[in-house]
């Protein structure tokens, strides 16, 4: 496998614990979680991990300024701006939403973070992600640009890795559950499933998108990602399992389900979910485990992709809106 560049500063490896009272309360499997919210960047997530990659690369080019783009309370450009401070580029983040009247949550730590803060809306924000990258050029400032989630092929070889070093925790879940979205935490695990010889299932809980979308997408950036490893292998969109029906009304917008889920895991774990991202999943696994998804199963990871900034937001934040 090629060796690709990559700058270290995430913790690693994360731990994975036993959730033993969760386990008890839901009397299904065995419970287990991966701490990918302690990855150790400005309150971590998964982010961290594709950004040692997407850092090397914009450091190779010179780069000055790293543009990427988001939701408002984007727990991607969050760590980006982190990231961007801790080697000195600049940082600009085109967040899709209203400026708000408060900066809470993950806006806050952009601020914190130095970031420079672009507002757009939804049609319009291609459009300005292009006249923010042409005008960084422009000026002499050397911008690359993250994508979406830092979901690219060079974003997503770090699930690779990071099945890898779940493999070498000595646990073998039958299931890996986690929230998916941009998709390169799910095409980097699928790849690390081929290459590193997992046979258990790699479930993705949309949060957003319908799952023959995601499916798509991520069975694309999975060969892709496993080419730019130089292992080329095909992957097809009925072979990545996504799991959409927990999208309740919508992107960021909190309902039972999600209030349910991060009170059951605080209260019987002490472990914080976020509302967008890993409620909803841990939801979505919930619920499986009630319909007996998972009989004759002995152990499921969740996989914790961080996002606690964001249960410090208000709900305006959330509404999506
Ligand atoms: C970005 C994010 C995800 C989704 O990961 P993708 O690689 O974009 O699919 C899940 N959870 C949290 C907390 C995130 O910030």
């Amino acid at each position: 496998m090629l060796d690709l560049p990559r700058k270290r500063f995430a913790h690693l490896p994360t731990p994975v614990e036993f959730m033993e009272r969760l386990s008890d309360e839901l009397g299904g499997p065995k419970l287990w979680i991966k701490r990918d919210d302690q990855t150790g960047l400005a309150l971590g997530g998964n982010k961290t991990r594709k950004l040692e990659f997407l850092l090397a690369e914009a450091q190779a080019q010179e780069a000055g300024t790293l543009i990427t783009a988001g939701a408002v309370q984007s727990n991607h450009c969050r760590q980006t701006a982190a990231a961007a401070a801790r080697f000195g580029f600049d940082c600009i983040l085109v967040l899709t939403g209203e400026p708000p009247q408060t900066f809470t949550g993950n806006i806050l730590l952009d601020k914190l973070l130095g970031a420079e803060l672009v507002w757009t809306s939804r049609e319009q924000r291609e459009k300005t992600l292009a006249q923010v990258f042409s005008e960084c050029e422009q000026m002499g400032r050397h911008p690359y640009l993250i994508p979406y989630g830092g979901s690219n092929p060079i974003g997503a070889i770090a699930y690779t890795f990071a099945l890898k070093e779940l493999l070498d925790q000595g646990l073998i879940p039958e299931w890996i559950v986690f929230a998916s979205s941009s998709g390169g935490t799910q095409a980097g695990l699928v790849v690390g499933s081929r290459l590193y010889g997992y046979e258990g299932g790699i479930l993705g809980i949309s949060v957003d998108e319908p799952a023959e979308v995601l499916r798509i997408r991520i069975a694309d950036l999975a060969c892709k990602t496993s080419e730019l490893l130089g292992e080329e292998i095909i992957f097809l969109p009925e072979e990545i399992t996504v799991n959409a029906e927990y999208l309740g009304d919508g992107y960021g917008i909190i309902g039972a389900p999600e209030i349910e889920a991060i009170k059951l895991f605080a209260q019987t774990e002490g472990l914080l979910l976020d509302p967008v991202y890993t409620g909803r999943a841990a939801a979505g696994m919930i619920d499986l485990i009630r319909q007996d998804f998972f009989d004759d199963v002995a152990n499921v990871l969740f996989w914790h992709t961080g996002g606690t900034p964001a249960l410090f937001a208000d709900i305006y934040n959330h509404l999506g809106v």
